[in-house]
């Protein structure tokens, strides 16, 4: 499944290839996808507008039209975006093609068929946080996600860091490798319950954070770099973790072996020397 530097790099991947193009005409294979694809609003909402800008929110890629109107493209368990030639064949499960006035084509490939393309009109986009993102919490990026932010927020609250952070609402993106990682770095153990935790904590954390999911977009950028006639298989990257899938192999700062529980139904690795 992509998780947040995986779509933050297919965002930046396709933006010199879709800034300012314009899209000419939309097909569809008519598979549904996990919300069903309203082509006719779609082709009348993009076709023949210019796309000025393209940005993520939450795990979703949103292409932004000249007349105000969004793509919004979420892209599952095993969703793809990539840019061809429109004269290269399809592949097996390339679902939506969009043609490009440039001659190139950006497809849709989606095995599983878990994610979705929805259509916001001008008036529609305009109120895009209070509708799609309504229960999306602040990016880790954004300013609004700050140490005051999380200790206010988790107040007399009784559950576990690592399920705290993994919460959309509290902030939206951080998976379960991501918070594995981030909890080993910031030397706080997964299951400490968050009311226990200081404001100095909160700030190492989100600190943390940051740095983390920086290096897999890093990672990410080195390795999928060519979304021009981009392999149609290609994977998501895998970035070198250091608890991740470890228990047993000995911690990097203190040799111990490492530990793995599940926490809220999740696999969860830490050491129990280095995490408070
Ligand atoms: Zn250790």
């Amino acid at each position: 499944m992509p998780e947040l530097p995986e779509v933050e790099v297919i965002q930046r991947g396709l933006q010199p290839h879709l800034i300012d193009q314009t899209i000419t005409e939309v097909a569809y294979n008519k598979k549904p996808l996990r919300i069903a694809v309203d082509i006719i609003k779609m082709r009348r909402e993009i076709v023949l507008n210019p796309i000025v800008e393209l940005r993520r929110r939450a795990k979703y890629i949103l292409l932004q039209m000249g007349n105000g109107a969004i793509l919004v493209i979420h892209l599952g368990m095993t969703g793809n975006l990539g840019i061809f030639a429109k004269e290269s064949p399809l592949v097996k499960h390339d679902h939506i093609q969009w043609t490009l006035k440039n001659g190139n084509q950006l497809r849709y490939n989606d095995v599983r068929r878990f994610g979705s393309i929805q259509t916001l009109s001008a008036s529609e986009s305009i109120n895009c946080e209070e509708t799609i993102f309504k229960t999306s919490g602040p990016e880790p990026f954004d300013e609004l996600f700050t140490a005051n932010y999380l200790y206010k927020l988790a107040k007399g609250r009784n559950i576990t860091v690592k399920q705290f952070i993994m919460n959309s609402q509290v902030v939206v993106g951080i998976g379960n490798i991501y918070a594995n990682e981030s909890l080993f770095r910031a030397g706080i153990r997964p299951d400490r319950p968050i009311k226990s935790l200081k404001v100095k904590q909160w700030t190492t954390l989100i600190e943390t954070i940051k740095k983390v999911l920086n290096h897999a977009i890093d990672c990410g950028g080195s390795t999928i770099s060519d979304f021009l006639n981009a392999s149609q298989e290609r994977g998501y990257f895998q970035m070198n973790f250091t608890v991740y899938g470890k228990e047993g192999s000995p911690c990097p700062k203190c040799t111990a072996p490492l530990q793995k529980s599940k926490i809220g139904g999740r696999a969860s690795f830490y050491c129990k020397n280095c995490q408070q």
